[in-house]
């Protein structure tokens, strides 16, 4: 588990952190991505939150509302119909929010890349992206694999520093498009 976790537990288990890993710990701990799919890779994402593959076990735990959730996982094709929708749940989000690419898609069209007059060319010509899962459709194992690469990063967030300026500039960037 990182910086807090590796401290080791001297001096009668009192273990000595800074706040910013600690935080950075409970945050990536309880992850809690938007359950709504888009298309067909949707199919591989539900299976991923069944019961066979336990996420909660490494604290993620789907949510109904975007209100309630920190971090979307855009499964599947994204229409210039749906765009809107998607860019509207996730500014619903509270922050700190992550977002996760999953599959060909929604990383760059997938199979609709040359011909697809009504797709989005990447979800994130949208909204900022955090991590990109490929495949079509990524099997569950890749998708988890996406989940613990974002909780990597966000174990390595700072709560002033460059990376979150970074994505705020990236944020309005984005909403001038
Ligand atoms: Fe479907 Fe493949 Fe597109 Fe996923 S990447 S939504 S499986 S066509």
């Amino acid at each position: 588990m990182g910086g807090l976790l590796d401290q080791k537990f001297e001096h009668g288990g009192v273990v000595v952190t800074k706040v910013e890993d600690l935080i950075n710990w409970a945050r990536l701990s309880s992850l809690w991505p938007m359950g709504f799919g888009l298309a067909c890779c949707a199919i591989e994402m539900m299976a991923t939150f069944a019961s066979g593959y336990d996420l909660d076990r490494i604290g993620v735990f789907p949510r109904p509302s975007p209100r309630q959730s920190d971090v979307m996982i855009v499964s599947g094709t994204v229409t210039f119909k749906m765009a809107d929708r998607v860019r509207r749940l996730y500014e619903q989000m509270s922050e700190p929010r992550y977002v996760i690419s999953m599959g060909s898609c929604s990383n760059c069209g997938g199979p609709y890349w040359e011909h697809g007059y009504h797709v989005v060319k990447g979800v994130d010509r949208i909204i900022p992206v955090d991590v990109y899962v490929p495949g079509c459709p990524p099997r569950p194992e890749a998708l988890i694999e996406g989940i613990m690469k974002l909780q990597d990063k966000i174990r390595k967030e700072t709560l002033r520093g460059p990376k979150a300026i970074e994505k705020l500039l990236e944020e309005e960037a984005l909403k001038e498009k």
